[in-house]
């Protein structure tokens, strides 16, 4: 499993993602292109914005990545006889 996944036009390593939006960019500013895209905040104050596609699969792969780098979809008891 790659540690990089893509948001926009980047690759992000998960261990640089600090948090996720859990609901959608709204400001009210007329001119504002973030509207309807979920921040993913980075180390060092950086963001980036992924639409509603990427921003699960950032959480999903966030998740599984904090249960270790193991392969997520290992059968329980494969390795016993
Ligand atoms: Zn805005």
């Amino acid at each position: 499993m790659s540690i990089l996944i893509r948001v926009d036009d980047k690759f992000i390593p998960l261990y640089r993602v600090m948090w996720v939006a859990a609901t959608p960019h709204f400001c009210g500013e007329e001119d504002c292109t973030r509207e309807g895209y979920y921040e993913i905040r980075l180390e060092q104050g950086e963001s980036v914005w992924a639409n509603l596609a990427e921003r699960d699969e950032m959480s999903n792969r966030l998740e599984l990545w904090q249960g270790g780098l193991g392969p997520p979809d290992e059968e329980p008891g494969e390795n016993l006889w």
